[in-house]
């Protein structure tokens, strides 16, 4: 058993109005009371960061955003700055999410750029990586988690590096109903580990928190969180309900 205590962040894209994430948080407050060995985060759309923040003030509970741009202020039209999001009650932040690399362009540069300023704003990036299936066909799957990881860490201290959390979403898992084996999702995460290991030393390796994301659901959770480099999930559709996301939640514990 490491030390690391498990995160199991729910990835609510977009989805959810201001009273309907304020409820879902007010439930999950009760639902999860007393619930021990187990970090907590929900990442609701930027339209409800403020109010799930207050709703869940005092709770252990923690709020992160989906997304973060690199400067603290300026013309930036529709952009929202890591200051920003402190303001409004985040500590932690998805960045490089494969729909953002996907859809909207991100690149491993920008997603460092983000990664070192929400640092700089004492926000915990959750940073994304992951291979489509067509690299995963073509046997380059760790050639490009290597170039994700590499390039997103990049300019970071050791002690930047072991404390941010790193979530390995194969981007065929996400949002299909097939997940990774938990053979597979090990093996990644401890390749990972090792490549963290050898950029930032066996320090910053053993700290960091490793996350599997991909179709996590209450029924495969357990056998996931079971592996010995998987510190928690990146959790997607099943986060959407209280129900299943404290089951999720219990079976890191
Ligand atoms: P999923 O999404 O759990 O719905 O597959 C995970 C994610 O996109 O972070």
């Amino acid at each position: 058993m490491s030390a690391r205590k498990p995160l199991i962040a729910g990835n609510w894209k977009m989805f959810k109005t201001v009273p309907e994430a304020v409820a879902f948080a007010q439930e999950l407050k009760t639902a999860v009371a007393g619930v021990d060995g187990v970090e907590i985060a929900v990442c609701p759309p930027f339209t409800a960061l403020v109010p799930v923040a207050e709703a869940l003030r005092g709770t252990g509970i923690a709020v992160g955003a989906q997304d973060v741009h690199w400067e603290e202020s300026g013309a930036f039209t529709g952009e929202v700055s890591p200051l920003m999001l402190k303001d409004a009650g985040c500590s932690y932040v998805i960045i490089g999410h494969s729909e953002r690399r996907q859809l909207f362009g991100e690149t491993d540069e920008k997603v460092n750029r983000k990664v070192r300023a929400a640092l700089a704003h004492g926000l915990t990036p959750i940073m994304c990586v992951g291979e489509t299936l067509e690299e995963r066909e073509a046997g380059v799957t760790e050639e490009v988690v290597r170039r994700q990881a590499e390039s997103g860490l990049a300019g970071l201290t050791p002690e930047q590096a072991g404390g941010l959390v790193i979530a390995y979403e194969p981007v065929w898992a996400i949002g299909t109903g097939k997940t990774a084996s938990e053979q597979d999702a090990q093996q990644m995460i401890g390749f990972i580990r090792g490549l963290v290991r050898d950029l930032y030393g066996a320090g910053a390796a053993g700290a960091m928190r490793i996350q599997y994301g991909g179709s996590v659901k209450p029924e495969n959770a357990a056998g996931l969180m079971a592996q010995p480099d998987i510190d928690g999930a990146l959790v997607g559709g099943a986060s959407l309900e209280v129900k299943s996301f404290v089951e999720i939640i219990k079976a890191a514990c």
